[in-house]
């Protein structure tokens, strides 16, 4: 049996594993690639995939980059099923379409930049139509119940306590009538964590592909996380001014309305201050944890059995459409505001942080992992200004990072997850992290457990046997992506070049322009400065 890893090698997304065994072939996941540009290209080079030679997709769970490229697939001529959970097929429905226009509206500005400079038009990695054609492929199987997509092939979805419907996959393949079983971890959740049950136990594994994604740390407690929240409400509510919370729509959105109903519970969120959610997606997700309560955890059902609703609130209110979400702008008083995107780069949330982010008094509360270069990383890093929709904005609310709510285990709690394996001689392939958490947390599974390791690269090939790695390819011109330096050095030198020409423009300018214009290009100079001194 042969295994290539066609994504989240040595980084965090594009899940995707191709298995072939005999004349089948079949993939774990299909993320889509996300991050730097270099690495986003991928998303387009789905011919590698061989995607109408692909039997059919298991999808451990409905996030993005473990699915998002199912409609590519589709439209490169993918006509197999796609089968996952049902929870997960509800939350695909809303999050490929989602995707899809996200890749459409990426296109359209991408197509206007270009015709201004005489190139053609951008084509969409995928429209919604594609996302349509694909929902129907998909078939819902329950967790914890076997199946058999091929006659040597059984599998079994079990609970990853990640976000609704997120599951481990154990899947026994019979070569030359040997059972071999290879165990997907998926994104494993923190135990504990508010709605999602714990993740499964899994006691047995030839072959297991964890995920690292936090290799090398650990988790706050929940408790302070609350705490935390607790105090940005506090100190908004004494100052009439608004709670912002920028988070995912999936997940972590309905973990904050919990949150917020615990701390009504102990007294700690005034009954006179309003909670908005602010987000369509994040909504319709709402509801479909609510549709889905089996899939919840023990505590959530006993919650509802009892007649509480831990993700309804009396003060919250639902805000779907346009006009309500700009209502929320002309109130005064006291509010709470979730909205997407979680990183405020996109989408509503980034209206509330012009209205909001310059009072002193409000408070803006991230709650999710910010990425470098987005404007939620730029503020936690503690800009004093940013930039929203043209206009140069000061950063006055008080801001807080919570690390607390995480989706994922933390190093202690994957290495705990890993303390039921009683495979001795079971090998593991670390996926879906950064290399350097990978290399910690590689170590220490060696040192603690005794298994063999690997980490795999991008688009290298495994082939598989109890026991051993027989054969290892790699693609290391292909894992590490190359970089134009050219193109780089000959655009910056082209632009300031024409700078240097409009020079006379840029002293005609009123001298309040050209303070904010020499401070623009002083600071491009500091970058110019630090990134000469690193290298
Ligand atoms: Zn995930
Ligand atoms: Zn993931």
């Amino acid at each position: 049996m042969k295994i290539k890893f066609m994504g989240a090698a040595r980084t965090v997304t594009g899940s995707c594993y191709i298995l072939e065994t005999g004349s089948h072939r079949f993939a774990v996941d299909c993320g889509m690639h996300q991050g730097n540009a270099e690495i986003e290209k991928r998303n387009w080079d789905v011919a590698i995939y061989e995607p109408d030679d692909i039997d059919f997709f298991l999808i451990t769970h409905a996030h993005i980059d473990h699915s998002g490229l199912l409609p590519r697939m589709v439209q490169k001529g993918f006509k197999g099923k796609i089968y996952t959970t049902e929870p997960t097929r509800d939350l695909l429905k809303i999050l490929l379409l989602d995707s899809a226009h996200i890749q459409e509206m990426e296109a359209q500005w991408q197509s206007k930049k270009h015709l201004r400079s005489g190139e053609k038009y951008t084509k969409p990695l995928y429209t919604q139509k594609d996302a349509e054609a694909t929902l129907p492929m998909i078939e819902a199987i329950s967790n914890g119940q076997t199946f058999e997509p091929l006659p040597v092939v059984k599998v079994n979805f079990k609970d990853a306590g990640h976000i609704l419907g997120a599951s481990l996959i154990e899947l026994t393949i019979e070569e030359d009538r040997i059972p071999i079983k290879l165990v997907f971890s998926g994104d494993i959740g923190r135990p504990a964590q508010l709605l999602m049950e714990d993740p499964s136990v899994v006691d047995d594994a030839d072959f297991l592909f964890l995920e690292s994604t936090y290799g090398d740390r650990n988790h706050k407690d929940e408790d302070d996380s609350l705490n935390e929240l607790a105090e940005a409400i506090a100190y908004s509510y004494s100052n009439k001014e608004k709670v912002i919370i920028p988070a995912f729509a999936v997940e972590r959105t309905q973990e904050m309305m919990y949150s917020l109903y615990l701390l009504s519970k102990d007294g700690r969120l005034p009954p006179d201050m309003p909670v908005y959610l602010d987000s369509p997606l994040a909504i319709q997700a709402t509801e479909i944890f609510r549709h889905h309560t089996a899939y919840l955890d023990e505590e959530t059902r006993e919650l509802i059995k009892k007649g509480d609703d831990p993700l309804h609130l009396p003060q919250l209110h639902f805000t779907p459409t346009t006009e309500e979400s700009i209502a929320i702008n002309n109130l005064s008083g006291p509010a709470i505001v979730i909205s997407a995107s979680g990183m405020a780069d996109a989408g509503r949330i980034k209206h509330h942080l012009r209205h909001n982010i310059w009072k002193e008094g409000a408070s803006i509360v991230f709650v999710g992992f910010q990425a470098q270069g987005t404007t939620g990383r730029k503020i936690v890093d503690g800009a004093k200004k940013i930039r929203l929709f043209n206009d140069e904005i000061a950063v006055k609310a008080r801001v807080f990072t919570i690390n607390g709510f995480s989706a994922h285990a933390g190093q202690r709690q994957i290495l705990e997850w890993l303390s039921h394996f009683q495979t001795r001689d079971m090998q593991v392939f670390l996926v879906h992290g950064e290399y350097s958490a990978q290399q910690v947390l590689a170590g220490l599974i060696k040192e603690r457990f005794g298994f063999k390791v690997l980490i795999p690269g991008y688009l290298d090939e495994t082939t598989l046997e109890p026991g051993r790695v027989l054969k290892r390819v790699e693609y290391p011109e292909k894992a590490v992506p190359r970089i134009d330096w050219d193109y780089i050095m000959e655009d910056i030198g082209t632009r300031f070049a024409r700078l240097k020409e409009r020079r006379p423009h840029l002293e005609s300018k009123p001298w309040v322009e050209q303070t904010e214009l020499r401070d623009r290009l002083m600071e491009l100079d500091r970058v110019l400065m630090e990134i000469n001194s690193e290298i």
